[in-house]
C-alpha cells in the first residue's frame, strides 16, 4: 500500500506517522483504520501477543461481564457474521482467540512489535515529533502518539509487612501465569473481593484443600446465569435464547440485524443494548418493586442497575435495590454471621457491580473461610502465611486480587514529556486532566483512547473504543487534508470539561464511596472521579460537535 506521509515543510522525516502504544482492542482497531487511510503506523506492546487486558488476566473464571454478542467489534459486518461466540459471557481464552483472529484476519501483526515496553515519550518542539524510547534501548519517532494503553493495565499490589519473606507462591489476578495453575491439595489465600476475586473464588474453592478469603469491603454481585449459546449442529435448532438484553434474542436474530442492536446500544447511557424499566423505584408499591428486581435478577448481569430509573440518582431508590441484593445474600449463605459479613452497606453500583456464578454459594462450602479484615487490616506476612485478626493462617499460595492503578497508572509509568519539558506526572499532580479524555493541553499530537474524562469503563468498552478510534482517525485525516502539523487541547477547553465532569459526578451514586473510579484504592492517589459519568450518548454528541466545528477546543497549527 502507498503511504501518504504527513507533508509539512517544518517536518523532518519521522519513522511513522502514528505510533500506537498497546495492542489490545483499541490499538488493533486503530491500526486497521489508520492503515486503511494510508498512514504509516506501528504498534508496540510489552506483551508477547495481542489482546491487552485479555492477554494478562488469565485467572480461573476470568470472563467478560458484558455479553459476548455486544463485547465484540462492530466495524466489520463480515467479522460480526462469521465469528461465533459459544457462551453468553465469553471466557478469557475465547476473547483472546477472538483478538488473535482479528489480528490475522486484518493482517495486523506485520505492524506490531511485541515484547517492547515504552519507557518514555518526549515531544520535540523543533520538528513536532514524538520521540519514543523503549526498554530495549530503541528510539522511535512519530508525528503522533496514541496511548491505547487500557484503563486497567497496571496491577496494584498493596504494601504488606513481611510479604517478601512469604515462602509460598504469590499470584496476581491481573498478571496470571500462562501455564495452568493447580491448587489441588493447597491452602490458598485470596486478598480482595472485587470482580476478579468474585470470578476466581468459586473455581479455586472447588480445587483447593482450603480457601481463605481476606475481605476488606464486601462487594455487590448479581448472577450471570451464564450458558452456552451456539446453535446445536445435531438438532439444527437455532441459537438458544441467550440474551437477557433486548428481548431475549437468539444469535440468529441478532445477526440478522446486528446493526440494529448496535444502534440501540449507542443510544443507551452505558452503550449496552437492553430494555430498562422506565419507572422510578419510588413510584411503585413494594410488591411491584420486588417483582421488578426479581425480573432483572433472573435476567442476570450488570443491567440489574437498570431495574428502575433512579437507582443511580436517588439514595432512597438505590437503597431499595441494595436491600434486595442484601436479602438474596442472607437467603443464600447458611451461616448468618458469614452472611452478614458479606452484606455491603454502601450504595449499590458505587463500586463496579460484579457478575458471578455461585459466588455467595461458595461460602457454604466447608473448605472456605471468610476472614473479615474490614475492621482490622491484615497485620503482616510471615514465611508460612499471613497474620490477621491476631491469628496466623498458613498458606501454600496467595492470590492478590487487589486490582489496578486504574485509568492513570499505565500512562504515569511512562515518562511522558510535552511542551517545554512538562511531565505528565506534574500535569496530573492533582489528578488527571484532559479534554474529552482524548487530548491533553501541553501534550500536542498525543491522543488517549478511553482516557480519563471519557465514559470508558462505565460503558461497553468495545463501543467506546470504536467511537474514540473513529474520532481520532477522522481528526488525523482532517489534519492531513489541511496540512496542519499540530493539534493540542486548550487549557480552557480542558477546564470547562473538568468542571462539567465534576458537576455530573458530584451527586452521582458512583461517587459515593471509595473505589478505583476515584483512585481510592491507591495510597496517595488524588481523589478525582475519573471516568465521565454523563452517559455515552451525551459524550458522543459533544465529540461530534467538536469535530464538526473544526476541532473547537483544540489549537491547530500549520
Ligand atoms: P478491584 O475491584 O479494585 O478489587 C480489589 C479488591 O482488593 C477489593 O476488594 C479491595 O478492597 C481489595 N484490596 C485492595 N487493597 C487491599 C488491602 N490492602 N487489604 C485488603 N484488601 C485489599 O479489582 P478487580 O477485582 O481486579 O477489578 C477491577 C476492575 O476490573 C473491575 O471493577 C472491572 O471493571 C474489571 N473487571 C471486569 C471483569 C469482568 O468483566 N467480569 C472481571 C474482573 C475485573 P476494598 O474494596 O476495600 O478497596
Amino acid at each position: 500500500m502507498m503511504h501518504t506521509h504527513f507533508k509539512n515543510r517544518k517536518r523532518t522525516d519521522s519513522d511513522y506517522d502514528v505510533l500506537i502504544v498497546g495492542a489490545g482492542f483499541s490499538g488493533l482497531y486503530l491500526l486497521h483504520r489508520l492503515r486503511g487511510s494510508g498512514f504509516k503506523v506501528r504498534i508496540v506492546d510489552r506483551a508477547s501477543d495481542v489482546g491487552g487486558t485479555w492477554f494478562w488476566n488469565r485467572y480461573p473464571g476470568a470472563r467478560c461481564d458484558v455479553e459476548s454478542m455486544q463485547y465484540a467489534y462492530s466495524f466489520s459486518p463480515e467479522l460480526e457474521q462469521e465469528w461465533v461466540w459459544s457462551e453468553k459471557y465469553a471466557t478469557q481464552p475465547e476473547i483472546l482467540r477472538y483478538a488473535r483472529h482479528v489480528a490475522e484476519r486484518f493482517d495486523l501483526r506485520r505492524d506490531i512489535e511485541f515484547d517492547t515496553t515504552v519507557e518514555s515519550a518526549v515531544f520535540d518542539e523543533s520538528n513536532h515529533q514524538w520521540r519514543i524510547e523503549t526498554s530495549e534501548g530503541r528510539t522511535i519517532s512519530a508525528n503522533f502518539c496514541v496511548m491505547a494503553t487500557g484503563c486497567l493495565s497496571t496491577t496494584n499490589t498493596p504494601h504488606f509487612e513481611g510479604l517478601d519473606s512469604f515462602k509460598g507462591t504469590i499470584y496476581h489476578t491481573g498478571n496470571w501465569p500462562h501455564e495452568t495453575v493447580d491448587f489441588s491439595g493447597e491452602k490458598v489465600g485470596v486478598i480482595g473481593t472485587g470482580s476478579s476475586a468474585i470470578q476466581a473464588i468459586p473455581l479455586i474453592a472447588k480445587q483447593a484443600k482450603h480457601l481463605y478469603v481476606f475481605q476488606r469491603t464486601p462487594h455487590y454481585t448479581v448472577p450471570a446465569w451464564n450458558r452456552r449459546i451456539e446453535s446445536d449442529p445435531d438438532t439444527k435448532t437455532s441459537g438458544r435464547r441467550a440474551y437477557g438484553y433486548d428481548a431475549d434474542l437468539t444469535i440468529e436474530e441478532i445477526k440478522a440485524d446486528y446493526a440494529g442492536l448496535r444502534g440501540r446500544a449507542r443510544k443507551m447511557f452505558n452503550a449496552l443494548a437492553f430494555i430498562p424499566n422506565r419507572k422510578s423505584a419510588l413510584e411503585v408499591d413494594d410488591i411491584e418493586r420486588q417483582n421488578g428486581y426479581e425480573g432483572f435478577w433472573q435476567r442476570g448481569g450488570v443491567v440489574f442497575l437498570g431495574a428502575y430509573t433512579d437507582i443511580g440518582t436517588s439514595l432512597e431508590a438505590n437503597e431499595t435495590a441494595a436491600e434486595f441484593v442484601r436479602e438474596k445474600i442472607r437467603r443464600t449463605v447458611n451461616d448468618p454471621v458469614v452472611a452478614e459479613a458479606l452484606v455491603p452497606t454502601y450504595t449499590i453500583g458505587c463500586k463496579r457491580l460484579a457478575v458471578d456464578t455461585d459466588y455467595y454459594e461458595t461460602y457454604n462450602r466447608s473448605n472456605v473461610t471468610l476472614v473479615d479484615v474490614g475492621q482490622s487490616p491484615i497485620q503482616k506476612f510471615t514465611q508460612q502465611g499471613v497474620y490477621a485478626l491476631d491469628q496466623e493462617f498458613t498458606l501454600d499460595s496467595l492470590i492478590m486480587a487487589t486490582g489496578f492503578d486504574a485509568m492513570t497508572g499505565t500512562l504515569l509509568k511512562i515518562d511522558i514529556r510535552g511542551r517545554s519539558g512538562l511531565t505528565l506526572e506534574d500535569k496530573w499532580i492533582d489528578g488527571p486532566k484532559g479534554y474529552l479524555g482524548l487530548g491533553i493541553a501541553g501534550f500536542p499530537n498525543m491522543f488517549m483512547i478511553t482516557g480519563p474524562g471519557s465514559p470508558s469503563v462505565l460503558t461497553n468498552m468495545m463501543q467506546s473504543i470504536e467511537q474514540h478510534v473513529d474520532w481520532i482517525v477522522g481528526c488525523l485525516e482532517y489534519l492531513r487534508n489541511h496540512n496542519i502539523s499540530t493539534i493540542e487541547a486548550t487549557e480552557s477547553a480542558e477546564d470547562d470539561w473538568a468542571a462539567h465532569n465534576d458537576a455530573v459526578a458530584d451527586n452521582h451514586m458512583r461517587n459515593s464511596c471509595s473505589s478505583w473510579y476515584v483512585g481510592g484504592n491507591i495510597e496517595g492517589k488524588p481523589r478525582v472521579f475519573m471516568p465521565y459519568v454523563g452517559g455515552f450518548p451525551r459524550y458522543v454528541e459533544k465529540c461530534n460537535e467538536v469535530a464538526d466545528q473544526n476541532y473547537l477546543g483544540f489549537t491547530l497549527t500549520t
